[in-house]
């Protein structure tokens, strides 16, 4: 069938919009293991895509997986069909996730499905109008986790003034004579042995 961009009104209180899915109990979120954790997520998921199909009633349904690592906390992963979120930020955010980055990454895979979604910017006006009317949220990009878990980097260098990670590409290239110097201090990066 053919969609059409959503064109609701936006909702929204005063300046700020409000969201439109169900707040989640921070409490509740906490009790859950790992496993219960995924499959609520999932059902959260379930719950966005519900809304979603006001507009677009063929929009189908998202397989989801935990399994993303890295700095990203989610992406939606169209070849695979599904929504893939990143487990171990999703465990030490756990309410920002259900109430930000799945309606993020739904908004994604909406836009992606309406036609000519594909040619769409990720987070242009498309996705832009989905999270604010649909959604009622801030269009916002970037989420400011603390991803030094997600994202272990392995070889420690240090400068005058601190540590610094560094992947193994990066540790690679400074070992094959690539200088890297410290934004903050400008010293030279050496390896901790
Ligand atoms: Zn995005
Ligand atoms: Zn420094």
């Amino acid at each position: 069938m053919t969609s059409t961009r959503p064109s609701t009104r936006p909702r929204t209180r005063g300046n700020s919009p409000t969201p439109v899915l169900p707040d989640v109990d921070p409490a509740w979120l906490q009790s859950l293991d790992v496993a219960a954790l995924c499959q609520a997520l999932t059902a959260r998921v379930m719950e966005a895509v519900a809304l979603c199909r006001d507009y677009h009633p063929g929009l189908p349904q998202p397989k989801v997986w935990c399994d993303l690592r890295g700095k990203g906390a989610g992406q939606a992963h169209f070849g695979r069909g599904g929504l893939r979120f990143n487990g171990q930020l999703l465990e030490e955010n756990r309410h920002a996730f259900f109430t930000e980055v799945v309606p993020h990454e739904v908004a994604h895979w909406l836009v992606w499905h309406l036609e000519d979604g594909p040619t769409f910017r990720p987070h242009g006006r498309e996705w832009q109008t989905v999270m604010l009317r649909l959604f009622g949220l801030s269009p916002r990009v970037t989420h400011s986790f603390d991803t030094a878990r997600s994202s272990p980097v392995p070889y420690r260098y240090r400068c005058a003034c601190r540590e610094h990670g560094f992947s193994a590409r990066r540790h690679a290239n400074a070992q094959a004579g690539q200088e890297y110097r410290c934004r903050h201090c400008r010293g030279r990066l050496c390896l901790i042995e």
